[in-house]
């Protein structure tokens, strides 16, 4: 075995990143091997700020903390010695081309989320909202909403298709789920899935903004609706991305995890693991302070309670599917909800 196989990578124009530990931007050196590869998760590595921050993690805290790496990642190097270049190929992730995902914002007419949203939050909103987060359209199952998967260097990983019921805004999961992804629909070949957060692209778009995390797509839309302060992020599902290499991205963030009622102990799970990249890391229990027991067997989710009450705007819905000449009404005048702060 070769020493000093690991090194910190040499100084390039970009390769200065933030720090996971004091957040300043431009100080921090990653651990690169002898080729150059970044192959240690982002925190494994130094900050400038010797004294003001002093943060060092090095590949021997890496390999003493992860013991079961350090046969993998040797062995690794032997495989590719042997085997040329392939496993690195196929570590990489795919794409999906740009213009695939554009030409699906549109169609909202037949996209039942959308539906939902306007019905809910008003069509400003959802429109805003669905440029905001790159929710498409598929004309999957006669209309379903697609959840792209742009990640924070803009790209296209995959999209998620989901059936949503237009009046109560819920999944359909009747006979079957109803979840399909864009690459397998596109029958691409040689794809290699490697998921992201729904909504990733929007860290670098407020840098300062704390991030709450959820569990689904939807909820992140509904709940940045209401509290528009922080940015919010979905995994996609229980486990979906939460992995040592897509947390990468919320280095030197301060994270908030929202988790759905009942999931609050496996998600405190998680926190070891982002605290070793982010600034702060938390789970946020008022959920489970404030739910009743039915709520909790039902696995209620934040959007849930933010909708438990009707909008004005889903009153006035209501009222129009009762007397439809309303909307002629609105229209013909040009009538114009006004919402209480
Ligand atoms: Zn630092």
């Amino acid at each position: 075995m070769r020493q000093y196989k690991y090194h910190l990578e040499k100084y390039h124009t970009g390769s200065k990143r933030t720090c996971p530990k004091c957040g300043r931007k431009a100080c921090f050196t990653r651990y690169v091997d002898n080729d150059g590869r970044h192959v240690f998760p982002y925190h494994v590595g130094r900050c400038d700020h010797e004294r003001l921050c002093g943060y060092h993690f090095s590949p021997r805290d890496y390999f003493q903390e992860n013991p079961q790496m350090f046969k993998a990642m040797t062995n690794e190097k032997q495989n590719m010695t042997l085997a040329s270049s392939t496993p690195q190929r196929e570590s990489q992730p795919s794409f999906i081309d740009k213009s695939v995902m554009e030409r699906t914002l549109s169609h909202y007419s037949i996209n039942p989320l959308y539906t939902f949203l306007v019905r809910t939050i008003g069509k400003e909103e959802a429109d805003r909202l669905c440029r905001l987060y790159r929710i498409g359209t598929s004309k999957k199952w006669g209309g379903s909403a697609v959840f792209w998967q742009v990640d924070c260097q803009g790209s296209v990983r995959t999209g998620k298709i989901m059936l949503y019921d237009a009046k109560t805004g819920k999944r359909v999961k009747e006979p079957q789920s109803h979840v399909c992804w864009v690459h397998t629909e596109m029958k691409l070949k040689d794809y290699h899935l490697r998921q992201c957060f729904f909504g990733e692209h929007l860290l670098p778009l407020y840098p300062d903004k704390q991030v709450f995390i959820v569990e689904s797509e939807k909820t992140a839309v509904i709940a940045s609706h209401f509290m528009p302060d922080v940015l919010w992020i979905a995994t996609g599902g229980k486990n979906g991305c939460f992995n040592e290499q897509a947390i990468h991205v919320l280095a030197g963030r301060e994270v908030v995890l929202m988790p759905d009622l009942g999931a609050t102990q496996e998600w405190q799970g998680k926190l070891p693991m982002l605290r070793k990249v982010c600034r702060s890391a938390s789970v946020n229990d008022v959920l489970e302070t404030i739910a009743a027991d039915e709520q909790r067997s039902l696995g209620l989710d934040i959007a849930d309670f933010l909708l438990m009450e009707d909008t004005p705007r889903m009153i006035l819905q209501k009222m129009i599917d009762r007397n439809p000449a309303l909307q002629t009404l609105i229209d013909e005048f040009g009538l114009e909800l006004v919402e209480e702060p």
